[in-house]
């Protein structure tokens, strides 16, 4: 089955009892048992749900996996991979990681023993210098956010599984549409459901997915013990959301690319970072991991202190992955956590602005842009050569 034909049906039949087109909300805390010690599919709603179950089925069949494990949020969902993890275990995670990982890492995590190492993945020398000492795991995240830098999977895949390391990879930018990481040759894939999979701004959720059998069965384990489960709601309006997964990628990298193009000739914009365009550095890299190029770009201007956010169409709002154009400022938003230095370091400059963008009429998001930008007319001719 190809793509789109799984996001539509992929876990999903007509309810048995009623013929019910769509999966039923399960909204159940507990399931009626035949009789003492019965052994069936459901018993307690932690346990499993039908609703959860039609889901992780249809990730899975999107992720070319063996299994899928919803969880109630991406951050439960990498948390739940980290506490597999024993003191004294060493993690390499990409320099650039999303805000909330890299605290999760950082103040969870590392307190309690587990060794972590930010290095630049784009750097494949340097990563094998560090694999050298034993790495337990090392943690992608491609595209980055929020300069998109790509990482090579396969390659990083290859240099990992030479050292017995596993990969771990947040596909969250991407989607299953996009680039399918255990096909490179990843452990485990990880999404926030709650950004292009759920794609209304209206979920919070996350999955992992992956063909390794022992992971399956120890993260269905731990979501068991630990409770950190989607309700039924949830798993409904994933299930609904991603029916349109594939018209709305297409969509926003359509939409993307137009942007990133007028971006690029706007006097008062000095780079724009989007691995569509042919001089993005990773762009040979995208086009060979990924069917296109994303919705997501960034874009600096030399001071948005004179900037009106008060716009039309474009709100300026934390997350991403939505039908509608979300606008945000790293340094004062997602990588707000980060030390001015690291910032720095990462290229996060004052003047960044992302753009997550929806699947409105490009023709209107490019004259929201222009009035977001009209107030530096003035340092018309600053872009450098
Ligand atoms: C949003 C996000 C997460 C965390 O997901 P939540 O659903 O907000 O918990 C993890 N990784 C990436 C890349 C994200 O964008």
């Amino acid at each position: 089955m190809k793509f789109g034909t799984k996001a539509v049906h992929a876990g999903q039949v007509p309810d048995p009892a009623t013929g019910a087109l769509m999966m039923p909300i399960y909204q159940n805390a507990t399931f009626a048992q035949s009789r003492p010690g019965a052994v069936q599919d459901y018993s307690y709603g932690r346990v499993g749900n039908p609703t959860r179950a039609a889901l992780e089925s249809n990730l899975a069949a999107l992720e070319n996996a063996r299994h899928a494990i919803a969880f109630a949020s991406g951050v439960a969902a990498a948390d739940a991979i980290l506490r597999r993890l024993q003191p004294g275990d060493r993690v390499l995670a990409s320099m650039d990681l999303y805000g909330g990982n890299r605290r999760l890492l950082k103040t969870m995590h590392e307190p309690v023993g587990i060794q972590v190492e930010f290095v630049d993945m784009t750097d494949l020398p340097t990563v094998d210098r560090a694999l050298a000492q034993s790495v337990t795991m090392i943690w992608i995240e491609t595209p980055t956010n929020p300069l998109l830098r790509v990482l090579d999977i396969e390659a990083l895949s290859s240099l990992a599984r030479a050292c017995s390391t596993m990969v771990v990879v947040d596909s969250t930018f991407a989607t299953p549409f996009l680039q399918r990481p255990l096909d490179l040759g990843a452990d485990l894939v990880l999404h926030s459901t709650t950004k292009y999979l759920g794609g209304h701004s209206d979920v919070i959720g996350g999955v992992v997915s992956t063909d390794r059998d022992d992971w399956a069965e120890h993260l269905r384990y731990q979501i068991t013990c630990t409770g950190a489960v989607p309700g039924p709601m949830d798993c409904f309006l994933l299930l609904r959301g991603i029916k349109t997964l594939h018209l709305r990628m297409r969509q926003h990298c359509a939409g993307a690319w137009r942007i990133a193009c007028w971006l690029q000739g706007h006097p008062s914009v000095s780079a724009v970072y989007y691995p569509g365009l042919p001089e993005n550095r990773d762009h040979d890299t995208a086009t060979r991991q990924m069917r296109d190029y994303g919705g997501m770009l960034a874009f600096e201007v030399a001071d948005i202190s004179a900037l009106d956010f008060n716009l039309r169409l474009l709100r300026f709002a934390e997350s991403l992955g939505g039908v509608e154009s979300l606008i945000s400022h790293p340094a004062t938003m997602s990588h707000a956590s980060l030390p001015g230095s690291e910032r720095a370091i990462l290229g996060i400059t004052d003047g960044l602005l992302r753009l997550s963008v929806g699947v409105e009429d490009v023709e209107d998001l490019i004259e929201d842009l222009a009035r977001l930008l009209a107030p530096l007319g003035a340092t018309a001719g600053s872009r450098p050569a």
